[in-house]
């Protein structure tokens, strides 16, 4: 169920959903195969808002490195929950996935490689091991890297990133023990920020 998302998906969507540091839409901040601003009077658009909001629903889909169907579920889900803040609920329900939240304690380098670090059973949900990414970790639960694990090359440069890192607010982090917890709601800075994410509940409430 994992997806590869190259520079070429972030230069479509212009924003960045590859999780490298070096996005190439940083660099060059145009669709592919528009070569350079002076070809933009051509392949400028009406973009249609169907078309805006599948857009901004591809970006948010792409940073999380979920497929339609996973990231649909997530969003009737969210949904569902009355009286609740829409937005704010699939933004809660992305930040929950065990995934993420290895990522977020900083156990791995991207979305992506902390997926295979929860299949791979190096993860353990309350000391027992969870291997599947899309569980929604509840606040208080104890997320940690098995200890059998630690000696693995995976982790050799883990102590020195952690010092340099620090995980968002909503997390409590453990760096010697490696282990953590979500402490209170997650809140995403970084897909709040450029996302229309009221566009992308629109698209799905067609
Ligand atoms: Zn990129």
């Amino acid at each position: 169920m994992t997806i590869r998302v190259t520079c070429k998906v972030c230069r479509r969507l212009g924003f960045s959903v590859c999780g490298k540091m070096k996005c190439a839409s940083r660099r060059k901040p145009y669709p592919p195969g528009i070569h350079g601003r002076r070809g933009s009077k051509r392949g400028r658009r009406m973009i249609s808002e169907y078309g805006a909001q599948l857009k901004e629903k591809q970006k948010l889909k792409f940073l999380y490195g979920l497929n339609e169907r996973p990231f649909k579920n997530l969003v009737s889900r969210a949904a569902a929950v009355k009286g609740a803040d829409t937005t704010r609920r699939v933004i809660e329900l992305l930040e929950r996935r065990l995934d993420n939240v290895v990522f977020r304690f900083g156990f791995a380098p991207s979305r992506r490689a902390a997926r295979q670090m929860v299949s791979h059973r190096h993860i353990l949900v309350d000391l027992r091991p969870v291997t599947i990414s899309s569980y929604t970790v509840k606040i208080g639960q104890s997320i940690q890297i098995r200890s059998r694990s630690l000696s693995l090359g995976l982790f050799r440069d883990l102590d020195l990133h952690l010092k340099k890192y620090e995980p968002p607010s909503w997390l409590l982090l453990d760096k010697d023990k490696k282990e953590g917890r979500i402490a209170t709601s997650p809140k995403a800075d970084e897909a709040e920020s450029g996302i229309n994410l009221p566009a992308i509940i629109e698209f799905y409430s067609r």
